[in-house]
Parts: structure tokens; sequence; C-alpha cells
């Protein structure tokens, strides 16, 4: 049983009921467009908690003005059709009439995190995550919030939002699902040519030979950027950014050790992909 619920008051009644009931609630937020990444991370939160609300929902708020909100990838039916082998399942699939007020005005920033990497060439771009989370959280209140890694800094602007503001919800970070060729599956790949998707193979090769590099006892972050960028760009990609940081703060390093992410954005066309490796 899929249980849909399209209103913010329909879904907080159930969940009303289910805390009643003293059950833990597990959520995990998409755009929809499910791919075996999302689907995993609902497998996870089907193991961790009693009751698992899904949401799908293309929040305005995150797309800059010329970015692809219009043209995201949608497709309502074959999504309900990949959550069924997850049954029970609680989806929240709110119209934008009824996420946000027409006179909205609360917007939350991360000082020094909303603002780098992914948030320096898409401004803007984090604080529509953040304000979208929060209200979900809001609304749901779950116990537990199951987030990709795929998605790096997003997942620590989240976890710094979850401390700073006292929200109760425990971050759940996942492992990035990969396509048997290693490119980190995203409902964005569709865009890409067939000839710039068999390239994109490009970014997580570069990203585990930096990591080899690393093993080998190379550590100078800026040999280790200047290695990946040579690779990407043999292979027809732009680099958007490359940088060597702490996992946990997003501060970069230039000494490359334990516990660093490489974290990368690379357009092949004009499509935008991301990716990391833990070090
Ligand atoms: P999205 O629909 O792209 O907003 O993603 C919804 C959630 O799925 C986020 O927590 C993402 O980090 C996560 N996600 C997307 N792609 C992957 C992937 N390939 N592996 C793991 N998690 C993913």
């Amino acid at each position: 049983m899929i249980e849909l619920y399209k209103t913010k008051n329909e879904i907080k009644k159930f969940l009303t009921s289910v805390k009643k009931k003293d059950l833990t609630v597990g959520f995990v937020p998409t755009m929809g467009y499910l791919h075996q990444g999302h689907l995993e991370l609902i497998a996870i939160a089907k193991q961790k908690t009693d009751i698992v609300v899904v949401s799908i929902y293309v929040n305005p708020t995150q797309f800059g003005i010329n970015e692809d909100y219009h043209k995201y990838p949608r497709n309502q039916e074959r999504d309900l059709s990949n959550l069924e082998k997850y049954e029970p399942l609680y989806v929240f699939l709110p119209a934008d009439s009824k996420m946000y007020n027409q006179d909205h005005r609360s917007w939350i920033t991360i000082n020094g995190l909303s603002d780098k990497f992914c948030g320096a060439s898409r401004p803007d771009h984090f604080k529509g995550v953040t304000t979208i989370v929060a209200k979900l959280l809001n609304i749901i209140s779950p116990d537990y919030l199951f987030m990709g890694e795929k998605d790096f800094q997003q997942l620590i602007v989240l976890k710094k939002m979850i401390s700073d503001l006292d929200f109760k919800t425990i971050i759940v970070p996942c492992k990035t699902v990969r396509e048997e060729d290693g490119l980190a599956m995203s409902s964005r790949n569709k865009y890409l040519s067939q000839s710039d998707r068999y390239k994109a193979t490009n970014i997580y090769k570069s990203l585990q030979m930096a990591k080899d590099m690393y093993t080998n006892n190379l550590t100078d972050s800026k040999i280790i950027k200047d290695e990946i960028k040579k690779i990407i760009e043999q292979n027809g990609g732009k680099i958007d950014y490359i940088e060597v940081v702490d996992g946990r703060t997003l501060d970069s390093m230039d000494i490359v050790q334990k516990g660093c992410r490489i974290i990368i954005a690379v357009y092949f066309g004009d499509t935008r992909l991301i990716d990391n490796i833990e070090i």
C-alpha cells in the first residue's frame, strides 16, 4: 500500500496518529524522477524506522532563474510504480501552491557554507534547499532524515542547519549509488548526450585516481587537483570547481589527509554534474 498525501494538513494528521503509537518516522525528501540512488535511501530508511515518508517535490526556490526548473524531469506515474516494492510507504506530493505562502519571505542561509562551491555557481540554491527542508522537517517531524552523500555539500549544509537551529531530527548520510561504470546516479544524467554520458565516467575515474595518489603518499592538494583537471579536460569536460575539503566542515585543505573529501562539479555539454570521494 502506497498512501498519497497532497496537503500539509493531511500528512500532519496522519503523522500525529503515528506518533501516538510511538512509532519512529524516517523521511526521504526527493525531487522525484526516482532512480536507484533514491530507492537505496528508502531501503535504508525502511530498515531503520517504522514508518517511512518520501516526499516528491520539485522545489522551485532552489533553482536559479536560468536553471532547469521547468525542464527538470518529472514522471509521477513511474515514480509511484518504482515505490511499490517498498510498501507500505507514505508519499507526500504537495502542489507548489500548497507548499509556499504567496507572500513567503523567510529564508535560511548558512553563512560561509551556503555561498561556496555549488553555492558560488548557483547563488540562492542552498537558501532554497535549507528553507524547503526546514519546512518539510516542521511538517513531518521525522526522527531520522536520510540524505545521499552524492550531494555532499548539501549534506553538510543541512547537518549544520539541524545542529544550529535545534531540529530534533537525526540526519543519516547514505553512500552514493553509482551506475556500473561508476557515474553517480542522478536525475540529471538524462540530459547527457550519448557521447557525454560516456565521457562523464571520467569524473569518478579521476576521483579514484586522486585517491590512489593519496594512498601512494602524495598529499599536496594542488598536484592532485591539477591531475583531476587534466583528466576531465582531456575528455571534454569543463571544471566548475574541484576542491579538497575537510569532510566535516568543508574547509579547503592544502594537504590531503584521512577524513578529507574531494568534491567536484563538471560540465559535460550544458549538463552540470557533481560527485565526490572520501579519502
Ligand atoms: P534529489 O531528488 O536529487 O533532490 O535527491 C534526493 C535525495 O537523494 C538527496 O538526499 C540526494 O543526495 C539523494 N541522492 C541522489 N542521487 C543519489 C545517488 N546517486 N546516491 C545516493 N543518494 C542520492
